[in-house]
């Protein structure tokens, strides 16, 4: 491929494929990992291949992936909770030795701690 190749919005990774569009005479490019593609392309009968740098042009000007939205009061933490998490909820539980189910304190320590 002769033109600069942008990674993949969704996944990172760099390297595409090229298949059939909607019918033969349309190519579509798309991700070699995830299968994300861009739009289609036009092609000739018989396929001469030049249609590529057409689609690699449209993948790289597709649009980026789209940042999450997290709702107000939500926050986007990791599913397995971090060395950091844990470290700041064990903190928090020792402030309340004798109350354990206390967890807000110690969950609201644990989040902060995701976000840092
Ligand atoms: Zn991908």
């Amino acid at each position: 491929m002769s033109q600069d190749l942008k990674p993949c919005p969704f996944c990172g990774h760099v390297g595409l494929e090229f298949g059939d569009g909607s019918s033969y005479r349309w190519g579509i490019a798309y991700c070699g990992q995830c299968g994300a593609t861009c739009g289609e392309v036009r092609r000739r009968y018989p396929d001469d291949g030049k249609w590529h740098a057409e689609a690699i042009k449209e993948w790289n000007t597709r649009a980026p992936a789209a940042e999450p939205t997290v709702p107000a009061g939500m926050a986007l933490v990791p599913i397995e909770p971090t060395q950091q998490m844990c470290q700041e909820g064990q903190w928090k539980a020792q402030e309340w030795p004798r109350f354990p189910l206390r967890i807000a304190p110690i969950w609201k320590a644990m989040v902060a701690a995701a976000k840092s």
